[in-house]
């Protein structure tokens, strides 16, 4: 591999870029800061035959606990900022969506308050589909700029196959930067929005605890009768379950905690321990919501995609 490009660092740890807190090192690691910066990474880890990996805020991550080959990024500084242009938000794919959404109501502009609970980036929610009380991503996502090793390219949201919690996006394609396109609104009402929404987010779900949020997703299977995966987990007896230092929480059912020095193993022992009892009950496969960088062993006939 020969000398390693300015910031590139050698064995560097993942676990507190996530929110769960497991898993092992990036066997190489940089956080590029500009659009220029981020291009020449992506053409050297090409050259060398690196794979690529990106984390956001990591909230919806799981990292294996032998690490990662290749190359991880994290986007800072200009890829994490947030700019505003009349009634259009430009941000970096490393931008917090809350900090995005707080940013929207200061400014009087509305249409993204749903990110104010997603405790992801930009580019995490858009290769996630993110959404939460009714609000659309592609609804106000103008365009992305996508980095690949070929280049970069502009994409806008009916060439980002969106569907539930997923999107097109390629494992090793970066979203660099977005654009919103938002409308004016009453500054306060945009804020007041906020805190209902924080406030119903707090009385739904625990926080301050170490989890990557909703474990599996919502079936759409009938046997599962409309109720949610946390209904199903829950009624299959889930709730509190743990192996090792992880556990379904006690306060929901489909979140899945880190009680101290969980390792992703157990975190997957548990999601394969949920999954089993639901299907057994009630005859509906879960499909996992989390995300995986590095060889985790989440079983192939776990994913329908
Ligand atoms: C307490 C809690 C509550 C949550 N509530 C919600 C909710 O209401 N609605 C919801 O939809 N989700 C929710 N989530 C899940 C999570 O926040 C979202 O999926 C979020 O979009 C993930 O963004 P991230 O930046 O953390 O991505 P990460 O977890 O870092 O990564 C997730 C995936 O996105 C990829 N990725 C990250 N950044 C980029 C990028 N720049 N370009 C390309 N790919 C990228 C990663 O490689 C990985 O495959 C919640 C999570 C927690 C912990």
């Amino acid at each position: 591999m020969g000398d390693l490009p300015p910031g590139v660092q050698r064995d560097y740890p993942l676990s507190r870029l996530t929110t769960i807190r497991t898993g092992g090192a990036a066997e190489l690691f940089a956080r590029p800061a500009t659009l220029t910066e981020l291009e020449r990474l992506m053409a050297w880890a090409d050259v060398q035959g690196l794979q690529v990996g990106v984390v956001g805020s990591g909230s919806n991550l799981l990292v294996a606990d032998a690490g990662v080959r290749g190359l991880v990024l994290k986007l800072d500084k200009e890829l994490s900022a947030i700019e505003l242009d009349g009634t259009r938000m430009h941000c970096g794919g490393g931008a917090r969506l809350p900090a995005v959404s707080a940013r929207a109501a200061q400014a009087g502009l509305s249409g993204i308050e749903f990110g104010v609970n997603i405790p992801g980036t930009v580019g995490g929610a858009v290769r996630m589909n993110a959404n939460a009380y009714g609000g659309e991503l592609a609804r106000v996502l103008e365009w992305v700029d996508v980095v690949a090793p070929a280049g970069t390219e502009r994409r806008t949201p009916d060439q980002l196959g969106f569907a539930y919690r997923r999107s097109s996006l390629q494992s090793g394609e970066v979203v660099a930067r977005a654009a919103f396109a938002l409308h004016e609104a009453s500054s306060d009402e945009v804020k007041a929005t906020l805190a209902d929404m924080r406030a119903r987010r707090k009385a739904a779900q625990p926080s301050g605890i170490k989890t990557f949020g909703s474990t599996f997703k919502n079936p759409s299977d009938p046997c599962a009768e409309g109720r949610t995966a946390g209904q199903l987990l829950e009624a299959a007896g889930c709730r509190g379950l743990r192996i090792g230092g992880a556990g379904f929480s006690a306060k929901h059912a489909n979140f899945i905690e880190n009680y101290g020095e969980a390792t992703t193993a157990e975190v997957v022992a548990v999601m394969a321990e949920g999954r089993r009892r639901v299907q057994e009950r009630f005859g509906v496969a879960l499909e996992p919501e989390v995300q995986s960088l590095g060889p985790v062993e989440l079983p192939a006939e776990w994913s329908r995609t």
